[in-house]
């Protein structure tokens, strides 16, 4: 089965830098192998488009409003982004779950109007440290999925991703052990079986949260994900392309 790979490059490059680092992706990877996905900074999906070209890399957005057009200074819409060939969106990050208190009942505006525009929407979610201590997390998952289940339907998440990235993991360099993660896919899978059984079975879900080559290779044939969302790591061609050569 093919995996997803995604490379959230979050706040990072320059035109120098993503022309380098797409060159020497381009070079260590073998396309058919697996999905690959870059996630630029939304000023550069036009630069990574022409970089390219018509090779089967896909782009996934970090963020979109969830109005297609209007008096929204400084968002890009669902349709602009379909505009431009992107076909996945990152919705509810922990980062922008944070640091622009963006709320479930929001982030489901978001997964809902990217849905309808035609993207993929990969829903993160995703217990804080605090959360895992108490006992919690599953309850976290549950209302950060139900938001969107609950409001507009479980076929919602038919060709949708979730990315499982616990909080206390992302950019901290510890990441969820391979029971940790296949737990939390188990308990995502049968938790919307309830609602649609074929939904549940074909959902992908990915992990994130410190992912390197040596600490995937301990949990990609343990676990039941279907791939894996990168950060610090997708910035670094070698430990991408490794990654994506799995
Ligand atoms: C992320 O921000 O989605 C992420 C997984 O980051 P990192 O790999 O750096 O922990």
């Amino acid at each position: 089965m093919k995996k997803i790979i995604i490379g959230n490059w979050k706040l990072n490059g320059n035109t120098e830098k993503i022309t380098i680092l797409i060159k020497k992706i381009k070079k260590n990877i073998l396309l058919e192998k697996n999905t690959i996905i870059f996630s630029p900074p939304t000023i550069y999906i036009d630069l990574v488009k022409k970089l390219i070209r018509n090779k089967k890399f896909f782009i996934c957005a970090q963020n979109v409003d969830k109005n297609n057009s209007g008096s929204f200074t400084g968002e890009t819409s669902p349709e602009m982004l379909v505009d431009m060939n992107v076909k996945y969106v990152l919705i509810g990050h922990s980062e922008r779950r944070i640091l622009h208190k963006e709320r479930n009942s929001f982030i489901s505006e978001k997964f809902f109007a990217a849905k309808k525009a035609g993207l993929i929407p990969v829903l993160c979610i995703g217990e804080n440290y605090k959360e895992r201590k108490k006992g919690i997390a599953e309850k976290i998952y549950k209302k950060q999925i139900d938001c969107i289940l609950k409001k507009f339907g479980v076929f919602c998440f038919k060709n949708s991703i979730i990315a499982y990235e616990p909080i206390w993991a992302i950019g901290s360099g510890k990441s969820a052990s391979y029971k940790e993660i296949q737990k939390t896919v188990k308990f995502i899978k049968e938790y919307i079986s309830k609602f649609d059984k074929k939904v549940a079975k074909e959902i992908n879900i990915l992990y994130g949260g410190s992912v390197n080559y040596e600490k995937v290779i301990e949990y990609y044939d343990k676990t039941e994900i279907n791939g894996v969302l990168l950060g610090k790591a997708s910035l670094d061609p070698k430990e991408f392309s490794k990654i994506s050569m799995l």
